[in-house]
């Protein structure tokens, strides 16, 4: 898979996308060569570049990274003394020099398998890609269950950037819901935090509304298949909270 994947990179079938600032556009930015799919809006921050840290998360490529940061993949590399990409381990701190606001870029891959969506929480207070890779690894997981997570500012992340997994990258089958087979064609995204016990964050709900819209015209889900963990005949589980507010999660998808 992972050659194959190389493949769609080298002849350009993989589509990046960087969501514009909604000042400057209402539709992406595109990559040279790399044909994209629908568009969304995705407001972003607009502020002064810094040199700031950046610990590496499982998945994480380097020019990901330079589209997230607008630093070239070279400035990344002698920054940080190092001679390739190979010298980006996970868990590694890096400093990104010069860098822009964090801009969302979320990579999508042309498929006819993904046919739902289903949003979860962690229910935990505190996570962030590296931690939920680590907890998922223990429980017998191939890496991470999910395929993109949104985090809540905790463990050194920024509240309401969005990771996607290793296992979104490779295009596997999820390990985030069993129920009705949906491992096998829903997307699994879950928002840090336990919406049990507190409400979403503005900043978690705005993302989710913005990622849920971009891979739902991307992947042509009707939006009768946009679907809370619980909501999925035969799950059993309060996932993604009993505070998780539907009512204006689903005006916001048709009214972003
Ligand atoms: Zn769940």
């Amino acid at each position: 898979m992972t050659r194959q994947i190389g493949t769609w990179v080298r002849w350009g079938l993989i589509t990046v996308v960087t969501i514009c600032l909604s000042s400057c556009a209402t539709r992406p930015v595109m990559m040279p060569s790399r044909p994209s799919g629908h568009a969304a809006a995705w407001p972003q921050a607009i502020g002064p570049r810094h040199d700031i840290t950046h610990m590496i998360i499982p998945g994480e490529t380097l020019y990901r990274l330079s589209k997230m940061y607008d630093v070239s993949a070279q400035d990344i590399l002698s920054r940080n003394g190092l001679k390739g990409p190979a010298g980006l381990k996970m868990g590694r701190t890096i400093t990104i020099p010069h860098a822009a606001p964090l801009k969302e870029v979320i990579p999508v891959f042309p498929s006819r398998k993904w046919k739902y969506i289903i949003v979860h929480h962690s229910a935990s207070d505190k996570d962030n890609a590296m931690s939920l890779f680590n907890t998922h690894l223990r429980r017998g997981f191939d890496g991470t269950g999910y395929d993109f997570i949104i985090d809540n500012g905790t463990k050194g992340t920024s509240a309401g950037h969005v990771d996607a997994t290793p296992r979104w990258i490779a295009q596997k089958d999820g390990a985030h819901c069993k129920a009705s087979d949906m491992n096998t064609k829903a997307i699994g995204i879950c928002l840090v935090g336990n919406f049990s016990q507190e409400r979403v964050p503005e900043s978690q709900l705005s993302a989710l509304v913005h990622l849920v819209n971009y891979l739902r015209q991307y992947y042509n889900i009707p939006e009768k298949n946009i679907l809370g963990h619980s909501q999925v005949p035969g799950a059993r589980t309060e996932c993604p909270g009993k505070l998780f507010p539907w009512k204006e999660f689903e005006r916001r998808l048709r009214n972003p």
